[in-house]
């Protein structure tokens, strides 16, 4: 039985990474500080309370067990805060994926799949953006992603450390069957927040700027589901596994939709008044971010299986009433 380390396996998209691991048999190995996870999402296999801050942990951990292949999701996400905050996403985000990485180089060089981010691509200067566009980040965030994905080229080349970077767009969505959704706290991304309209929770959703140059004047994004977005880690470990070579993926599901389409979908899907407040724009927001996916589509014949925007909102939605009881 092959056993998979899972790092940040208790988080919004570990978690589901972890219960989808275990339906194909693996044991898996979760390693989580808990700073931002939950102990209770973490749905089986080893739980191991540990910090990528701590090389003797590490080098404990990777002693402990052989991994076949190692998944990380353990970085911070705010782009905001990245930038009052850089040294908190350097040290994070950059020195801590180091320390990972040279005890994996010292353990064998296990294949490596790394959560990427589009935040790397910067303003676009085409769309739907492919693998080769221009990388020009423009927060701490986005170059935190890209300084490592930089490294992974690096360390493929003088210690043949195998990776896959996927480049996610916009995670949304929970767990089809309910168990698993997103709990960030404070949340900023806007299907929870405009669901937690919805529901009670908040009072009102406030639109960051309608004055972007897209048809309605609200930024537009391409949401894909946390569920396909966990099956493309699959298909690109059994890859990595077979001895193929590092490769990036761009993941989305090539449709932009935007802030306005996302709170009159949920309106739909809830049957609930959203109250919505016309705000400033947010800085470093790029009017229009939308994937081109075909690599991933063609190479590793990778279907989505929730690509509409209604499923996503209403998986979303049933964990936002289970979960809070709404
Ligand atoms: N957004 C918004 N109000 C909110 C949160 C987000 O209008 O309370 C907008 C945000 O400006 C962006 C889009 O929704 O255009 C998606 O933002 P999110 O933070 O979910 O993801 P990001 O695109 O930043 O990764």
């Amino acid at each position: 039985m092959k056993t998979i380390l899972v790092i940040g396996g208790a988080g919004y998209i570990g978690s589901q990474m972890v219960k989808l691991l275990l339906t194909t048999g693996c044991h898996v190995v979760t390693l989580d500080n808990l700073s931002h996870g939950y102990r209770d999402a973490v749905l089986g296999g080893d739980f191991v309370l540990g910090d990528l801050a701590n090389r003797t942990e590490l080098e404990h951990l990777f002693t402990r067990y052989t991994f076949a292949g190692v998944m990380h999701f353990a970085s911070f996400i705010e782009v905001g805060e990245s930038v009052r905050d850089p040294g908190k996403y350097y040290q994070n985000n950059v020195a801590c994926t180091l320390n990972l990485l040279d005890t994996m180089v010292a353990h064998g060089c296990p294949p490596f799949i790394f959560s990427s981010t589009a935040a790397i691509f910067g303003e676009p200067q085409y769309v739907p953006l492919d693998e080769a566009h221009p990388k020009q980040p423009i927060n701490p965030y986005g170059r935190s992603k890209w300084m490592i994905e930089q490294i992974l080229t690096d360390y493929d080349r003088a210690y043949g450390l195998k990776s896959t970077c996927l480049r996610y767009f916009n995670a949304a969505g929970a767990d089809p069957e309910g168990h698993l959704g997103e709990r960030h706290d404070p949340e900023t991304h806007l299907i929870p927040l405009v669901l937690q309209a919805a529901s009670g929770r908040r009072s009102q959703i406030t639109v960051f700027g309608q004055d972007y140059e897209t048809p309605d004047g609200t930024c537009i994004r391409d949401y894909i589901h946390v569920y396909d977005l966990c099956q493309v880690h699959l298909l690109a470990l059994e890859q990595l596994l077979t001895g193929k070579p590092s490769v990036v993926y761009n993941l989305g599901n090539g449709s932009g939709f935007s802030v306005k389409q996302v709170i009159e979908m949920a309106k739909e899907v809830t049957g609930r008044d959203i109250p919505v407040v016309l705000g400033q724009r947010r800085s470093g927001d790029p009017a229009r971010l939308v994937a081109d996916s075909t690599l991933a589509r063609q190479v590793l014949g990778w279907q989505p299986q929730y690509a509409d925007l209604a499923t996503i909102i209403a998986h979303a939605w049933q964990w936002e009433r289970r979960h809070f009881k709404r």
